[in-house]
């Protein structure tokens, strides 16, 4: 029997923990969870890396042991993005974190070693993981309201459903937020007061791929919007995507490297496109309570946030500005 315990978390006020926090570039999405912890919270939950400077340090990194990994778009995609345009952002907002080359002592090694494919487009609109079903890793935008914290403030959020005691994730949806204020853009060139939604896209990319926010500000894994300037990884993103997925097929966990499964992007269970609702968890609730039984596996959802608003651009020119300073660069 499945022991399964779903949590859901959504980006929550700051909450300073008490281990020493450590200077880092890049973060990976951790369990939150340690061996020996009896309750089912996740120590990570509240944890805001640019705040804290440091990366969430309880638990396991998050991971794919897949070589390759699918996603799909929902049909009607938005009223401000058609479907070609989506997936042609989408595409290109992956294909930004798998293309990337990898160096060792400057000396380029090869190319990461996971590709994320384009399965069609899928009639689930529904954030959901199915343990006795096919499944979709799909990408869905909500014109409509959003149900999630933040409304005004949240451009994007991600879903990430993974096994708390090895991290390894299963399966990944993502929610674009169309009804915040700003119109989203697909232009090369967005418009003035626009968002552009590849930026927003391949910042998602990365928390699907296992990264949490990163506390360089130049990042596309920063946790705050700041333009086109996130549609290309900084060096620490690189840094990032080649320490997991390294070109040699091996994938960065908590318990050491492992070899990456043969490419297969077929997701969890199978592939479908409509939805179960096994587990839905639209709407920021736990669908499916915590509860005790006699298997080692658990399995956990999380959520993380990226936000826009005005006040976090200028606290983001300030931190900038500061770290800048103490960085010398
Ligand atoms: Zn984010």
């Amino acid at each position: 029997m499945t022991f399964k315990a779903t949590f859901l978390f959504l980006a929550a006020a700051g909450m300073v923990l008490g281990a020493a926090p450590s200077a880092h570039g890049f973060c990976r999405t951790m369990t939150g969870r340690e061996p020996g912890d009896s309750d089912q919270t996740n120590r990570c939950s509240s944890w805001k890396e640019q705040e804290q400077n440091a990366c969430c340090p309880y638990g396991k990194p998050l991971f794919w042991r897949n070589a390759c990994v699918g996603f799909s778009l929902q049909k009607n995609a938005s009223r401000q993005v058609s479907l070609s345009d989506a997936e042609r952002v989408f595409k290109r907002a992956f294909g930004t974190w798998t293309a990337t080359t990898c160096s060792l002592n400057g000396t380029p090694v090869g190319r990461v070693s996971m590709d994320v494919s384009y399965l069609g487009a899928v009639e689930c609109n529904k954030v959901e993981f199915n343990d006795d079903a096919p499944n979709q890793n799909v990408i869905i935008f909500r014109d409509s309201g959003w149900t999630h914290l933040d409304p005004s403030a949240t451009l994007g959020l991600t879903t990430v459903r993974y096994d708390t005691d090895t991290g390894e994730i299963s399966g990944a949806d993502m929610e674009i937020n169309g009804a915040q204020s700003k119109p989203l853009s697909v232009s090369d060139a967005p418009p003035a007061g626009a968002v552009d939604l590849l930026s927003i896209a391949t910042h998602e990319a990365g928390h699907f791929l296992g990264f949490a926010h990163s506390t360089v500000a130049d990042a596309t894994m920063y946790a705050t919007y700041f333009g086109v300037g996130m549609r290309d990884l900084s060096p620490d993103d690189s840094t990032g995507i080649c320490n997991v997925y390294k070109p040699d097929q091996n994938h960065g966990t908590g318990d050491g490297l492992v070899r990456a499964s043969t490419c297969d992007p077929t997701p969890a269970h199978g592939y479908m496109t409509t939805c179960a609702d096994n587990l839905s968890i639209e709407g920021g609730g736990c669908a499916v309570p915590p509860s005790r039984s006699d298997s080692s596996v658990l399995t956990a959802v999380w959520s993380v946030l990226s936000a826009l608003s005005l006040l976090l651009l200028r606290r983001l020119r300030t931190a900038r500005a500061v770290r800048r300073d103490i960085d010398g660069r």
